[in-house]
């Protein structure tokens, strides 16, 4: 088993950043209770008593508004603290423990328990006794990894963070083979094309999705409402939620199949090769128009793509954004300017290939020479 963690960036209601104060306080105060408590019994009896944050419960009623396993893992870390200090193996001595004050960093930490944490929507961390709180997931676990724990903290600027520890089985490849090879060209009409001629594209719900939201949108625009200056009506608004409904579910659908994509190639193959995009340029250039650039979500699949890779400790392998991968001949080296209308590219060495699959293949050659020479 191995773990992981991922710090998520938060951001709490007001209500929940109450909530987290009152944790964090709480967790303090249970800290130098039991500490005090454990000095005084040593004081009496010569020995450290063992003692438990429910004991406090009665006098401090408070307690009990906060999440308990937040306080039950202060007892677990004041037990670790007391066991290093006492250890006498260990080289690195840690003090005695000490009493947290006010300026003692603000954190704590909670266990996941049949699902009481959980990332939701791709845009919550729930937790108990806080709910959902909204989070930018940047990074998502695999389908397999479970959640351990969590860990809430507020930075010095006020900034609020949650990092999660996962737990999964690690599989890793040793890379020897390198015919396990594969390199992806990006197609702004899909999502890519790779070095062995298949084509990666969003899925087929995602095209339906689009027509069905396109229809709702006109029917909103026939509303009472829809036009400057006109008072929004209750059909108006009973469509617009209708229209943002399938504007969620369009990026849920998206983000679920750039998933498995990613997921699907990263446990195929152990080098991956693709191209440096530089967004703007590909846009410039009249890849399609710029819309389907910017929205089949390319970038976020080769980031998908790049830790996927890397948790497996395969290779990754972005190539340089100006290497002429489209204009080279993969068959001779020779080199031409496509036209944007020419699909398939023709060399006079006899080569005639699709020039997606042409552009592909020049990746996965280029690739391979950069990880040799690195
Ligand atoms: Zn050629």
């Amino acid at each position: 088993m191995a773990n992981k963690a991922i710090k998520y960036r938060v951001y709490p209601t007001t209500e929940q950043e109450v909530m987290f104060a009152k944790t964090f306080g709480c967790c303090r105060k249970v800290w130098n209770l039991m500490l005090s408590d454990k000095i005084d019994g040593y004081k009496a009896t010569g020995k450290f008593p063992t003692v438990t944050p429910a004991k406090y419960k009665n006098d401090y009623h408070y307690l009990r508004e906060v999440d308990s396993l937040a306080l039950a893992n202060v007892q677990m870390n004041l037990q670790k603290a007391y066991k290093s200090f006492f250890d006498k193996k260990r080289k690195k001595k840690n003090g005695f423990p000490k009493f947290k004050s006010r300026k003692a960093r603000n954190s704590y930490t909670t266990n996941n328990q049949k699902g009481t944490v959980a990332i939701i929507e791709n845009k919550y961390i729930k937790l108990p006794k806080i709910g959902k709180v909204k989070a930018v997931i940047h990074r998502f676990p695999e389908e397999d990894w479970i959640i351990k724990s969590a860990t809430v903290s507020k930075e010095r600027d006020g900034s609020f963070y949650i990092s999660i520890l996962f737990e999964f089985d690690r599989i890793i490849t040793k890379v020897t083979k390198s015919d396990n090879v594969i390199g992806l060209d990006y197609k702004s009409d899909g999502l890519y094309m790779d070095s062995d001629g298949n084509i990666g594209s969003n899925h087929k719900y995602y095209r339906e999705n689009h027509k069905k939201l396109a229809k709702e949108q006109r029917k909103l625009s026939r509303k009472v409402g829809s036009k400057k200056n006109q008072t929004k009506s209750n059909n108006y608004l009973k469509q617009l939620k209708k229209v943002n409904k399938i504007h969620r579910h369009i990026s849920n659908q998206r983000l679920d199949n750039l998933h498995k994509k990613s997921t699907e190639i990263a446990n195929q193959y152990d080098i991956v090769c693709v191209e440096s995009l530089n967004m703007k340029s590909m846009s410039n250039k009249g890849f399609g128009n710029g819309k389907a650039t910017l929205d089949n979500g390319y970038g976020m699949f080769l980031s998908m793509l790049e830790y996927k890779l890397n948790d497996r400790g395969k290779y990754f392998i972005k190539i340089d954004k100006w290497y002429p991968s489209s204009q080279l001949c993969s068959c001779c080296g020779s080199r031409k300017k496509l036209t944007l209308q020419e699909r398939i590219y023709k060399c006079n060495c006899g080569l005639t290939m699709d020039r997606d699959l042409n552009a592909a293949i020049n990746i996965k050659n280029e690739g391979l020479r950069l990880l040799e020479v690195a």
